[in-house]
């Protein structure tokens, strides 16, 4: 049992994300998931909304079931189609639960849907948030060290990132990279705008390959040409698959520490092999 990740006397916390599950057996394998994951001692667990198809009944019972294991829950909170009036029943809705930790997002319709709603960009909902509930949540916005797919120009993403901070966010969780140089250029080029809040990289572990190639483009992560060879020229050998994501994305975290990210937050995707293994080794490190 430990709790963060300690290297050089340093303790850091560390968060992990996970999906609502969509059938009963899905939920109590994900029960068992957490309570395996719960030994890293988590600042926080924080639940997506509406991504792939997942409805709200699905984030909120997930987050109920989180917060009733006496952990510190965080939901995931989309805006796009949505209206002030839905928005600030839900707002009630998470209140009640003793959610105190939001991730604020736009989100993604699927294709094919107008956007409609009264919110158009995070920054959007996270005013609304701050205006209508003050300082009763935590809010967390998305970061794109490698740049929103959809945005107009690096510069104008960065701005758009300093915007939603400015309308009231209190730290960031950037998309997953495999490149730290990215992440430390954007946290210092967001600073020179004024942004002064924590940046905490998120970590996707490598555990399949056709999965993550497919994701990645369209989400604003770039694989390196390196990695994706790698991972392609392994084919169907999943336990190589696995033994190279582990060496890498490890790397990663340690670079990412040593150049003193103030988290780590996990897309565990639902798993906990190697979300453990990964912070198994970066203890193993320390002096
Ligand atoms: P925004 O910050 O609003 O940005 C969206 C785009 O608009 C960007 O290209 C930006 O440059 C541009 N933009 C912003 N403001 C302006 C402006 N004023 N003028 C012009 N352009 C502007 N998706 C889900 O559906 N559910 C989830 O639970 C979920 N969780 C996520 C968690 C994290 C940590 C991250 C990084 C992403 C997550 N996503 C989730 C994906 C996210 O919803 C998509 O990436 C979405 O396309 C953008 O959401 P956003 O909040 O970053 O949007």
């Amino acid at each position: 049992m430990f709790e963060g990740v300690v290297m050089s006397g340093l303790k850091l916390p560390i968060s992990l994300e996970f999906f609502p599950p969509k059938t009963p057996e899905g939920a109590e394998k994900l029960r068992g998931v957490r309570e395996k994951l719960y030994a890293l001692k988590p600042e926080f667990c924080s639940v997506t909304y509406g991504a792939g198809g997942s409805t709200q009944e699905g984030t909120f019972s997930t987050v109920s079931a989180i917060l009733s294991e006496g952990v510190a829950a965080a939901s995931h909170f989309s805006c796009i189609g949505a209206t002030k009036a839905s928005v600030r029943e839900e707002l009630a809705t998470l209140k009640a639960m003793g959610v105190k930790r939001l991730v604020a997002l736009r989100g993604d319709l699927p294709s094919g849907y107008g956007a409609g709603g009264e919110f158009h960009y995070a920054s959007d909902l996270v005013s609304f948030i701050r205006t209508e509930t003050g300082d009763d949540f935590h809010i967390e916005v998305a970061a794109y060290p490698e740049i929103h797919p959809q945005a107009k120009s690096p510069e104008a993403d960065l701005q758009a990132f300093a915007t939603k901070v400015k309308a009231g966010a209190n730290s960031a969780i950037t998309q997953y990279f495999y490149n730290s140089d990215a992440y430390f250029r954007f946290v210092d080029d967001a600073y020179k705008l004024g942004v002064d809040v924590p940046v905490v990289p998120g970590i996707m572990p490598i555990t399949s390959s056709s999965q993550l190639l497919r994701f990645s483009d369209a989400c604003g992560a770039e694989i390196p040409r390196w990695i994706r060879l790698r991972l392609q020229g392994y084919g169907d050998d999943i336990e190589s698959i696995k033994a190279f994501g582990l060496d890498v994305v490890s790397d990663l975290c340690e670079q990412l520490i040593n150049g003193g990210v103030p988290a780590i937050h996990f897309y565990t995707m639902n798993q906990s092999a190697a979300t453990t293994e990964i912070l198994r080794r970066l203890m193993d490190s320390a002096p």
